[in-house]
């Protein structure tokens, strides 16, 4: 069994993410087990910068091989925003609903369908060259808040094939379809080859 750091302090992360690593070689350990509790500054300017900034702040904590993640919505209509700033796009310290109310108020100008994708990108870094996984999760922005369950664009964010939003979804049934699992779950084959 090999030990693997996940850097987040996003609980419901760690369940997505320890359950796709189930039954493999590899443990994921949370930083809450380690006792910690971490705020990394998302300073890149792309997924893939953001998450190795999380992976090596804590690799260089412990010296053990690390995981994180990074995500967020890109609408085409809005040229990819909110994007890497997802989740202060309304301003820092601003929460979900005003960010969900700066998207909607973004798009009234344009005609539906809002087609939009959550991206997220995992990385596995050691300390030597990262490994990089990308997974989409393709829908569209809806005008009206729909559903509780969820966090972030959630409300808003039908996904293609579905007439229930994410917020409307079980937890279980969203982390099927979700960018981070895809992620992660691409991340897991390449780390077990
Ligand atoms: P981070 O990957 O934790 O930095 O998340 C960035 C931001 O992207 C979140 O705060 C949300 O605004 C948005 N986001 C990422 N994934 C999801 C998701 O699965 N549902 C809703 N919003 C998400």
């Amino acid at each position: 069994m090999r030990n693997i750091i996940f850097a987040t302090g996003n609980k419901g992360k760690v369940l997505e993410v320890k359950k796709i690593f189930k039954g493999s070689q590899f443990n994921i350990i949370a930083l809450s087990d380690l006792g910690k509790v971490i705020d990394i500054p998302e300073t890149g300017d792309t997924y893939e910068e953001n998450a190795l900034i999380k992976a090596k702040a804590i690799y260089d904590i412990y010296k053990e091989p690390v995981i994180a993640d990074d995500s967020g919505l890109s609408i085409d209509q809005l040229d990819g925003r909110p994007g890497v700033i997802s989740a202060r796009y309304a301003g820092e310290n601003c929460t979900f609903d005003d960010n969900n109310h700066k998207v909607l108020k973004e798009l009234e100008d344009f005609p539906q369908p809002h087609t939009a994708r959550y991206v997220a990108c995992a990385v596995y870094y050691d300390g030597g060259e990262p490994v990089y996984s990308i997974g989409e999760f393709e829908g569209q922005i809806i005008k009206e808040f729909r559903g509780t369950n969820g966090f972030g664009f959630d409300p808003i964010f039908l996904p293609d094939g579905y007439e229930i939003t994410c917020a409307e979804m079980t937890t279980e049934e969203k982390n099927k379809l979700s960018h981070r699992a895809k992620a992660f779950r691409n991340l897991k084959a390449k780390l077990e080859k």
